[in-house]
C-alpha cells in the first residue's frame, strides 16, 4: 500500500509518498517541500492569507514532482493523507481540498492526520527508529509538551507550557535580537559566539516539582537585557545574550524531560518539533540521558520542521493499525484547534 500525504498547516506546503509493506516498518519513497519563510520574512511573521494563496500555487507542482522522485502516477497511491489540524484554518483548506478532491476523483480514500502527530512519529523515518513506548519531548513553534506514549494513538500529556511554546520563545527573543524570522535557528547560531553566563536570564518553573513549562517570562527578561544594552549593542553583547536565551530555554527542556523520564520510569526519550534541530539542546540531552542510561531518539535534521513525510508517516503508522477512518465521501472539515490527546 502507497499513502501520499499533504502538510499545509502553516508555511511549508508538503507532499510525500510513503509506501507501507505488509510487515515492517514504513519507507519513503519521495518527498517535496516548499518553505515560504523568505516570502512572510518581509512582516516578521507568517501572514495567514498569504500563506494559503502560495500553497494554492505549490501543491500541484509539488505533487507532480515528488511522484515523478518515486517514478510512480496517481494510479499507484492507495491512500491520500492530509493534515487536519492544528494549524491556521485557510492554510489548512488547502490541503485538504487538494486532497480530499483528489482522492474522490480517484476513487481512493483519504484520511486526516493530526500535525503534533506527525511530528510525533517523524522519528520513526529515521535510520535509528524508537520503539514504545516512550517519553516524547514535543518542541515546536506552537506547542511544547511532554507526554507518554505507549503506541500510535496512546497519548497521554504528562506537562505542558502555560504560556509561550519553547520555539516561540526563540522567536521572540530572537525578534528582540534584530534576527529574521523565524529566529530559532538564527538565535542558535549567533549564540556559537557567545558566552551564556554574560547575562542572568531566569528560569521560570525550573522547581515546580512537575514537567511544565512557561517561556513568557524570560521573553520579557530579553527585552529588559536589550533595553539596557541600548541603541547600538555591540556583535559580542548581542551573541552573548542570544547564547544567554538559548542556555535559558535549554536548561528548562532538559531538566523537565529528566524528571518525566524518573516519574515515568521509562528509558527511552523522543524529540520531536523544530526546536529538536537546535544543536545545543541535543547535546544536552544527549549527555544528560547517557549519563542515566536512557535512549535519544531524534527525527532527522531536515524532518524536524514542518513536512510531507511525516504526515504520510502518521498516516501509515495508523493504517497499519487498522486504525484512521478512512473517508470515501468526498466530505472532510479541518481542526484549527485540535488536542493531541484527543486524536
Ligand atoms: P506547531 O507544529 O506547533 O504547529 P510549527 O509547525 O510552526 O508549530 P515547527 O515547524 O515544528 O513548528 O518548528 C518551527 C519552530 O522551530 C520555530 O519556532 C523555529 O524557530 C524553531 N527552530 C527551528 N530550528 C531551530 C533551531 N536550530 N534552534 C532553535 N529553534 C529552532
Ligand atoms: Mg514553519
Ligand atoms: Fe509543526
Amino acid at each position: 500500500m502507497r499513502v501520499l500525504g499533504f502538510e499545509s498547516s502553516c508555511d511549508e506546503t508538503g507532499v510525500a509518498l510513503v509506501e507501507v509493506p505488509e510487515q515492517g516498518a514504513p519507507r519513503l519513497l519521495a518527498q517535496g517541500l516548499h518553505s515560504q519563510i523568505s516570502m512572510h520574512q518581509a512582516y516578521g511573521g507568517v501572514v495567514p492569507e498569504l500563506a494559503s494563496r502560495d500553497h494554492i500555487r505549490r501543491v500541484i507542482p509539488l505533487t507532480r514532482e515528488v511522484l515523478a522522485g518515486a517514478q510512480l502516477g496517481l494510479a499507484d497511491v492507495d491512500v491520500i493523507a492530509y493534515t487536519q489540524g492544528p494549524g491556521l484554518a485557510g492554510a489548512l483548506l488547502v490541503g485538504a481540498g487538494v486532497a480530499v478532491a483528489l482522492a474522490a476523483a480517484l476513487g481512493k480514500p483519504s484520511l486526516g492526520v493530526h500535525h503534533l502527530e506527525g511530528h510525533l512519529l517523524s522519528p520513526f523515518l529515521s535510520t535509528d527508529a524508537p520503539e514504545f513506548p516512550f517519553v516524547a519531548l514535543l518542541v515546536s513553534g506552537g506547542h511544547t509538551q511532554l507526554m507518554r506514549v505507549d503506541d500510535v494513538g496512546s497519548y497521554e500529556i504528562l506537562g505542558e507550557t502555560i504560556d509561550d511554546a519553547a520555539g516561540e520563545a526563540f522567536d521572540k527573543s530572537a525578534k528582540l535580537l534584530g534576527l529574521p524570522y523565524p529566529g530559532g535557528p538564527h538565535l542558535a547560531k549567533l549564540a556559537l559566539q557567545g558566552d551564556p553566563k554574560a547575562f542572568e536570564l531566569p528560569r521560570p518553573l525550573l522547581h515546580s516539582g512537575k514537567p511544565d513549562f512557561s517561556f513568557a517570562g524570560l521573553k520579557t527578561a530579553v527585552l529588559t537585557q536589550v533595553k539596557r544594552l541600548g541603541e547600538s549593542p555591540t556583535e559580542q553583547q548581542r551573541a552573548d545574550l542570544a547564547a544567554a536565551t538559548q542556555a535559558a530555554i535549554v536548561e528548562v527542556l532538559v531538566k523537565k524531560s529528566l524528571l518525566a523520564l524518573k516519574t515515568s520510569g521509562l528509558k527511552r526519550l523522543v524529540v520531536a518539533g523544530g526546536v529538536g534541530a537546535n544543536s545545543a539542546l541535543r547535546e544536552q540531552l544527549n549527555s544528560a540521558c547517557a549519563k542515566r542510561g536512557v535512549r535519544v531518539h531524534y527525527p532527522e535534521l531536515s524532518l524536524c520542521t514542518d513536512n510531507g513525510a511525516m504526515i504520510a508517516m502518521a498516516a501509515a503508522m495508523r493504517l497499519q493499525r487498522g486504525m484512521g477512518q478512512l473517508r470515501r465521501d468526498g466530505s472532510f472539515e479541518v481542526r484549527p484547534r485540535w488536542d493531541l490527546a484527543a486524536a
